[in-house]
């Protein structure tokens, strides 16, 4: 028994939005308990120019992602100011209508057993970690092409078919073991979204 936690002991992160209003608790983090990488797609960047947050962006467009299991993730406080965006079909975007905190993203429908924590959604000033500390460094990087600029040097690689593989099986575990549920997001009896997606008109869209 170690009385230090060393990156590899799985613990709860605190979850936090930017005013404070919203909180929750991801727990069993750790590098092996979720999937780490960098999204540069035309919708993550989207999403956070439609709540006015580029900042958690980074300077190449590139949005911090954790994904892990929905039964990992609770809601803690402050669930009415939960709001949700769909761009697409398929995917539903989370984020708090009190300081417009992007905080996940999820499928649009309840059965997909991954919530993409988006990192300015973690608290890690009360944890007192790092995020690569906590979450180990991301494992890829994706949608490069819809980068805005020059990637940073410390920019993850593209997936390599060992990544494709290891999350491929992550995701399996957890569906597995049934750690799709319960989830924060979707009624557990009716499996509708907590919050009526929004939508926006082409015209808003193209603005972004
Ligand atoms: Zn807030
Ligand atoms: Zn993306």
């Amino acid at each position: 028994m170690s009385a230090l936690p060393s990156s590899y002991d799985a613990m709860d992160l605190p979850l936090r939005c930017r005013c404070g209003r919203m909180r929750g608790v991801a727990s069993d983090v750790s590098p092996s308990t979720g999937f780490r990488f960098v999204c540069y797609c035309k919708d993550c960047q989207a999403f956070a120019r439609f709540l006015e947050r580029a900042d958690v962006l980074d300077p190449a467009g590139g949005t911090d992602i954790f994904q892990m299991p929905p039964g990992r993730v609770r809601l803690t406080a402050g669930t009415d100011a939960l709001r949700c965006l769909r761009l697409s079909n398929k995917v539903l975007r989370w984020y708090t209508n009190c300081c417009r905190t992007p905080i996940a993203n999820t499928a649009a429908r309840p059965h997909f057993p991954v919530i993409g924590v988006v990192h300015s959604f973690m608290d890690h000033e009360a944890d007192g970690r790092s995020r690569d500390e906590v979450l180990g460094p991301p494992l890829c990087r994706i949608y490069e092409s819809s980068a805005v600029g020059p990637l940073p040097p410390n920019a993850p690689g593209p997936p390599s078919l060992g990544v494709f593989a290891c999350r491929a099986s992550r995701m399996l575990g957890w569906w597995v073991r049934g750690l799709g549920r319960p989830t924060p997001f979707f009624d557990d009896r009716t499996k509708a979204p907590r919050a009526v997606p929004g939508v926006l008109t082409r015209s808003e869209r193209t603005a972004l």
